[in-house]
């Protein structure tokens, strides 16, 4: 089923995004986790796609298996900068075979030292070949704070709706851990004529170091309260995943609570952090 089906048909959707295995000898192991996350009834299921080669090349199958044995409508995801445009059309064939019907377009980052075959250069591009080759549905990715490279979110913005021009039937937005960041960027991106779902992607951070990481990569802001609970309960494990999952809990609800109600979860292969988290929504979803 396509995604934006869902959203049209469903008052809250929740979603959960799991990552492929780096290698064959991994697929198992992931599969089973995503497998479980699948089994707590999400809506849909996102697999990402890493940049080139390595994780890249098991997005296809694990998209089609966990469809096949969940029945959970799955987004591959596919990004296009580190590809020529030949292995970009082979790997949408293969998409295509293996009953993908939703894609998230993505440009992905650019490798240190900048060697790709720059065939090319935006998102808005493969956005606009998978539009003209296949009766795909698309999302595209978007950033409430600007994405790191943009001079500033007015340029982004305006990058923004040439990708929803060129095809994009949805938008997910980076991670953000102040919500009002988010409603800041839902009003401009509405008022600049963006008129596709948008969904809030929430990320429960349940490690110190995974906030390190995933800070350093978007440079999304972490607002005092936050790194208080980490500076409290970043050295203990259980602490922090609980306080972790709360905290992306309460974004959720506040974000229904606002009328944001289709919300999508970086789950990060971990089913007791979704788990977690619809455990708290279960009297809401
Ligand atoms: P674009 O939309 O091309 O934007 C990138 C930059 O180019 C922005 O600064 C934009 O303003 C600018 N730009 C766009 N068009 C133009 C133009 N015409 N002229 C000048 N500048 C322009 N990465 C992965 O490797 N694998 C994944 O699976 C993955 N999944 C993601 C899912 C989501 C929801 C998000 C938010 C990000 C994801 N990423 C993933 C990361 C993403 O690949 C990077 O953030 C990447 O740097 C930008 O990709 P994009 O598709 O947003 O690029």
């Amino acid at each position: 089923m396509k995604i934006t089906e869902i959203l049209k048909n469903k008052e809250k959707t929740i979603s959960f995004e799991v990552f492929p295995p780096k290698t064959t000898e991994g697929y198992e192991g992931i599969f089973q986790k995503a497998k479980e996350i699948a089994a707590l009834g999400p809506d849909f299921m996102s697999v990402t796609y890493g940049a080139g080669g390595g994780t890249s090349a098991f997005t296809a199958g694990l998209s089609h298996d966990l469809m096949a044995e969940s029945g959970v409508p799955v987004i591959a995801h596919l990004t296009c900068v580190s590809s020529t445009k030949e292995t970009v059309r082979e790997t949408i064939e293969v998409y295509r075979e293996k009953g993908i019907k939703n894609i998230m377009a993505l440009r992905g980052d650019i490798p240190e030292g900048g060697a790709v075959p720059h065939e090319y250069a935006h998102a808005s591009e493969l956005v606009r070949e998978l539009k003209e080759n296949g009766d795909f549905c698309i999302g595209g990715a978007c950033y409430p704070e600007g994405h790191v490279e943009s001079e500033n979110k007015k340029e982004d913005l305006k990058h923004l709706k040439e990708k929803v021009d060129a095809g994009a039937d949805f938008l997910t937005t980076q991670m953000f851990f102040d919500n009002g960041v988010f409603y800041n960027f839902l009003y401009r991106a509405r008022e600049a004529g963006i008129t596709v779902p948008i969904l809030p992607g929430i990320m429960p951070v349940t490690t110190k170091k995974q906030l390190g990481r995933s800070v350093a990569m978007s440079g999304t802001m972490v607002p005092p309260r936050f790194s208080a609970i980490v500076d409290c309960f970043g050295d203990d494990p259980k602490a922090m995943e609980q306080a972790g999952i709360v905290y992306a809990a309460d974004q959720i609800i506040d974000l229904f609570a606002n009328d944001v109600t289709h919300v999508h979860v970086y789950s990060m292969n971990k089913p007791e952090v979704a788990f977690g988290i619809l455990n708290i929504l279960r009297g809401i979803l």
